[in-house]
């Protein structure tokens, strides 16, 4: 059965769907970048919030603004934007049910003008936003904005016709400070740390260039609640849409498959109202940077740190990574020895009952979390992950061989990308400058460690930990990654 308007009262009795009246929804949120993430996060807890209020001015109108986007603008509008959700744990069957908190989508390629109006409607209070980590187009080191990117270029020579979401954001503000309409929430739900603060510096820097007088006015009446964001969403594959027809009988050109666990952390900083998430268990907080620490330091780094070596030992999928032994006790030490010591006392959380919960969560079979994503985008994660903690344990004196070792995995991960026979394409957008610094087996380390973008002024002239990293990729290439893992030098 197709899914639509049409046949959602034919779903099983055990699939919720929404019992609310969808055609009443008024776009209180405005999302750009409707992907995995968003349809399995916050349209999953809008959802929860307008089944249980029935509340009609928060539903979700989405935006995509690449080309890529257009075929999510297709599937949306052939399904009346409904999707089917598929919860993969624990329990034999997954959970299903049908999310329909998204009632629009508008696909910006196709109607930029559309978009710019959605944006500055009175009616739109809060846009978010998932665009990835390396979107905010910000210097993890300098912290500064990209005014060199072709797009931003472009946007700022054209304000009228953007590209980009800030040229988006910019110019859609601008006419609602004209209109005397109150601005709107910015609310960044990527996994990156102070994601508030950094889109609110991306968005008042490219204000900035071609207004300052708006970029004032943005900065006192917009505000950027920083968040933690929290669930694994792989990439939804042809063997979800199968599990689905069979297991619920629904055709759904593109479901969203995830992990039973849900989390979102949220600073309360909403300048234009906001659907009371805390009734479906968002945890409103006045400051959250040891959540997202925490999350991003132990999850993140762990994600980022098994990619490369376990893609390296042949395995595709988080949980192969974590029934290996040698790889899983490689990542537990990492996280207990390396990154432990940076965590403060976190209220409510026990970080050894979390630590055993991320374990628990990387080792679910069933979700079948792809390698491929998590080694996606390295030159943007790694910084934002990783070198944080680095720096740190550096600093206090602390060991820093296993840190090596992960980034020996990338640069291994990177050269071999480019030998006969390799089976897969580095995703990233300074695929370039990585390939190029990994091209020569001699020498990689210091020249990828060189890339001053990815790892600042600093590190390169860390000579121990250059010579380090350098130490642990001969033996990858030349013990290969098992015989390097079983070595006692991790273990301590
Ligand atoms: P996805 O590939 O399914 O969707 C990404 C969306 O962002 C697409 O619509 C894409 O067009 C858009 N996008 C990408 N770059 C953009 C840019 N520069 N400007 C505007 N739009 C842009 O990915 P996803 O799984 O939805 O993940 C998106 C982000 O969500 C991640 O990068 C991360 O920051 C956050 N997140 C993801 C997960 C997860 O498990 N997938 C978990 C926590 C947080």
């Amino acid at each position: 059965m197709k899914l639509n308007n049409a046949t959602i009262a034919q779903l099983g009795e055990h699939i919720a769907h929404p019992t609310y009246p969808r055609h009443a929804l008024g776009h209180g949120i405005v999302h750009i970048g409707v992907g995995g993430f968003h349809r399995a996060h916050e349209a999953v807890y809008t959802e929860r919030f307008l089944r249980l209020t029935q509340d009609q001015n928060w539903g979700i109108c989405g935006i995509g603004l690449r080309e890529s986007d257009s075929a999510m603008a297709q599937v949306l509008r052939e399904q009346d934007y409904l999707y089917s959700l598929m919860e993969l744990g624990q329990a034999e069957y997954p959970r299903v049910e049908v999310i329909g908190a998204i009632s629009d989508y508008l696909f910006a390629p196709d109607s930029p003008a559309a978009v710019l109006e959605k944006l500055a409607s009175p009616q739109t209070r809060i846009v978010s936003l998932t665009i990835t980590e390396g979107g905010y187009l910000l210097d993890d080191h300098s912290g500064e904005f990209n005014f060199d990117h072709a797009d931003i270029v472009h946007d700022l020579a054209n304000p009228q016709s953007p590209r980009t979401v800030f040229g988006y954001l910019s110019a859609a503000l601008a006419t609602r400070r004209e209109r005397g309409l109150p601005a709107f929430t910015l609310m960044s739900c990527d996994n990156l740390p102070h994601n508030g603060d950094k889109a609110r510096h991306a968005l008042l820097s490219f204000a900035a260039r071609h207004d300052q007088a708006l970029a004032s006015w943005i900065a006192e009446n917009a505000s950027f609640p920083n968040s933690m964001v929290d669930r694994i969403t792989p990439i939804t594959t042809s063997a979800h849409k199968e599990l689905l027809r069979n297991f619920a009988a629904i055709e759904d050109a593109w479901p969203v498959v995830c992990e039973p666990f849900l989390q979102w952390v949220m600073e309360d900083d909403f300048c234009n109202g906001r659907p009371a998430w805390e009734q479906v268990g968002v945890q409103f907080t006045a400051d959250v940077a040891p959540y997202e620490q925490m999350k991003m330091r132990l999850l993140n780094a762990s994600h980022s740190a098994m990619s490369y070596l376990g893609y390296l030992m042949g395995y595709r999928y988080s949980h192969e990574v974590m029934q290996d032994a040698r790889l899983s006790g490689f990542i537990r030490r990492f996280m207990d020895l390396d990154v432990t010591p940076t965590l403060g006392t976190i209220e409510g959380i026990s970080l050894e009952q979390y630590k055993d919960t991320l374990v628990e969560r990387f080792a679910n079979p069933r979700i079948g979390d792809q390698l491929a994503r998590l080694c996606m985008d390295g030159s943007s994660k790694i910084p934002k992950f990783i070198l944080g903690t680095l720096e740190e344990r550096l600093e206090a004196g602390a060991p820093a061989h296993r840190f090596a070792l992960i980034l020996a995995g990338w640069a291994l991960y990177l050269h071999n990308a480019r030998q006969p026979g390799a089976d897969y394409k580095v995703e990233d957008p300074l695929a370039d400058q990585l390939l190029s610094a990994t091209a020569e087996a001699v020498g990689i380390s210091g020249r990828l460690l060189g890339l001053e973008e990815i790892f600042g002024p600093q590190l390169q002239h860390s000579v121990g930990f250059v010579t380090a990293v350098d130490t642990a990729l001969q033996q990858l290439q030349h013990q290969g990654v098992t015989a390097t893992l079983e070595q006692e030098t991790w273990a301590a």
